[in-house]
């Protein structure tokens, strides 16, 4: 049977609540390796996507993003905030929600939480370029900055590159041993280390996952040998940065859109003009991506809205059949279309 029209008006909403439910039904690990297998997808179809830059508004103290796109069939876009200074005040540095629309009649398909959603969209991101670039067998992982992102990190390098040993480093113990915490029984070795060099020692892999409002030097030129990967994620807005610019002249630089990323990436660093390489053509087989074993391949990850816009359509996807959504009365969908006024008189009697 064909949906009623006044089913169309119901959108799923999926609350923090349900989002939580939804992954633990599934698995933490499958969830993740199946967002990278959808991202990828849509990587590959990286041609039939708008795309612009995400439309920020800054203030001294953090960033409010919107992020859209479209496939010509969905419309998607995430709201998202980017806030370092939130944290000491207990709050969040990172939050979202997002919504998916049919792109025929406009009208919404789902509503949901993206916080989480977020996080595992872009553990799921990092591990799907990683799976790309990082050297083959790659076992070990550095992570820098342990904070609200990094155990989804971690568990995505396990899940989709098979890493198996984890080294954490925060400026703040008190993160490093959150996080050791969480990941205690994940099947990972974890190693919490006093230092960020100290994390460095032996690892294949190094994610810098960090928060602070400016060109940081989170990994100084020596700390990062030849023949590593770098996953960099933290420096995502204009004039907050996480690398030593010489590490970027050193290293063959992956990205995900570039309009966007000379605005907020660590390429913003570099001069007009230096040779980046777009992910979706390494995937494609356009471009190359690691060539030997002693290139230090770099992800300026930034997070970019077809990366939402594959976890919107996982997730509207992944509640069908489940309790893990509720019906949100969000549409004013009168019987007779042109009848709005109407619709609202007759509330009132
Ligand atoms: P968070 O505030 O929860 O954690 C950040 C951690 O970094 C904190 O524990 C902090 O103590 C630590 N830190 C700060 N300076 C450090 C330093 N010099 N050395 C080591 N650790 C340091 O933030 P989060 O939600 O985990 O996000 C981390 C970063 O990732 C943010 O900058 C956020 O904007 C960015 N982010 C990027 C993407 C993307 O797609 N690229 C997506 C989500 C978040």
């Amino acid at each position: 049977m064909s949906p009623q029209p006044s089913d169309l008006a119901m959108v799923p909403f999926v609350s923090v609540e349900h989002m939580m439910g939804l992954v633990h039904h599934i698995g933490i690990e499958q969830i993740l390796a199946d967002l990278a297998a959808d991202i990828e997808a849509d990587f590959r179809r990286w041609e039939s996507f708008d795309k612009t830059p995400r439309v920020a508004s800054h203030s001294p103290v953090g960033v409010i993003e919107l992020m859209p796109t479209s496939d010509g069939e969905m419309y998607g876009f995430k709201y998202v905030n980017g806030h370092p200074k939130n944290t000491k005040e207990g709050l969040q540095t990172v939050t979202a929600f997002g919504l998916l629309a049919d792109v025929d009649t406009g009208y919404p398909k789902l509503l949901t939480e993206m916080t989480l959603l977020t996080a595992l969209r872009t553990a799921a991101t990092s591990a799907m370029a990683a799976k790309h670039l990082a050297p083959k067998g790659a076992k070990t992982m550095a992570m820098i900055g342990n904070g609200a992102q990094s155990e989804f990190q971690c568990l995505a390098f396990k899940a989709v590159c098979g890493i198996d040993t984890v080294r954490l480093f925060d400026t703040d113990p008190a993160a490093t041993a959150k996080a050791a915490r969480n990941l205690s029984g994940s099947g990972l070795t974890v190693v919490s280390c006093t230092s960020g060099e100290e994390a460095m020692e032996g690892a294949e892999i190094i994610t810098t996952c960090t928060a602070d409002k400016q060109n940081a030097t989170i990994l100084t030129d020596n700390m990062v040998g030849p023949g590593v990967h770098v996953n960099a994620i933290g420096g995502d807005c204009p004039g907050k940065t996480e690398l030593h610019r010489d590490i970027l002249l050193r290293s063959d630089i992956f990205v995900e859109y570039p309009p966007q990323t000379w605005i907020e990436g660590e390429i913003q660093q570099l001069d007009e003009g230096h040779p980046t390489t777009e992910l979706w053509q390494v995937i494609t087989g356009q471009a190359e991506g690691r060539k030997d074993a002693r290139q230090i391949t770099l992800f300026d990850s930034v997070g970019f809205a077809i990366e939402d816009f594959s976890a919107l359509r996982y997730i509207l996807r992944a509640i069908q059949g489940t309790d893990f959504y509720a019906d949100l009365d969000l549409l004013a969908d009168p019987d007779d279309p042109r009848d709005l006024f109407g619709m609202l008189t007759r509330a009132k009697a």
